[in-house]
């Protein structure tokens, strides 16, 4: 006999496929079951209940039940489709990037409620106009890079482990700030300024960021290190990253 257990869980769509002739692929990032991929059975006719279930970025709680390679997904009701980002085309960009970003950096079924749920806020943040959208990334970077692996060391030098307040450069082969007594090698000068701020982003929750303001100088520092990171340590290279950087111009 199958068993046929189902799963209720809150998510996040970060990718979709067609697949067959009427079927979708779908790829959540979930509370409960870190990032699956179900099948969703006619979600491609009309008429069906999955349309507005299983479009990108759509939050919602879902139940699904788990079949020998895929999830199929039996039932869902959304909590906030977040289809206003998609008539932006800043907010896509960022939306789009912050689910490529997930998808890259998360093995299948790795549970991470931390990260979930500054996925839920950040996605929140950036659907309402009070913020700067690029520091609520780069925020959403470094909580990111923390919760999978690659968290910097700011408070203590990142080679010998002596305790400093400040430095002005980053070691990105060991993940943080570099004392005046340990080599510089293979990382960015950045500014004290900067040095804070990513000190700063890294231990605030991101429903805070709207305490802080940098300036543009500052921010493109914060984005090279995030950027270099990112690039470097994860599968790929996320894609969105160069349309980001082309809206920008
Ligand atoms: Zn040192």
């Amino acid at each position: 006999m199958i068993n046929l257990s189902i799963l209720e869980t809150k998510a996040v769509i970060i990718k979709t496929q067609d697949f067959k002739e009427n079927d979708k692929l779908v790829w959540f990032y979930t509370e409960k079951l870190g990032k699956i991929t179900a099948i969703v059975r006619g979600a491609k006719k009309s008429k069906s209940k999955f349309l507005a279930l299983t479009l990108p970025l759509c939050y919602g709680e879902y139940m699904v039940y788990k079949g020998k390679n895929l999830y199929t997904l039996q039932e869902g009701k959304i909590i906030n489709s977040f289809q206003g980002l998609l008539d932006n085309l800043h907010k896509l960009t960022f939306s789009s990037y912050l689910c490529e970003l997930i998808d890259i950096a998360c093995s299948d079924n790795e549970i991470n409620v931390e990260l979930f749920r500054n996925l839920v806020t950040t996605l929140y943040l950036l659907n309402t106009d009070a913020l700067d959208y690029e520091l609520l990334i780069r925020a959403f970077e470094l909580k990111l890079l923390k919760s999978t692996g690659y968290n910097l060391t700011l408070d203590r030098c990142s080679i010998c482990r002596k305790k400093i307040s400040s430095s002005n450069y980053i070691s990105l082969s060991y993940y943080g700030g570099v004392c005046d007594q340990c080599p510089r090698e293979h990382g960015l000068f950045i500014s004290k300024g900067t040095y804070n701020a990513l000190r700063f982003l890294m231990n605030m929750n991101v429903d805070k960021l709207y305490r802080l303001n940098l300036n543009n100088d500052i921010k493109a520092e914060i984005e090279k290190v995030t950027t270099f990171l990112i690039c470097n340590n994860y599968a790929r290279k996320p894609k969105s990253l160069d349309m980001l950087n082309f809206i920008k111009e």
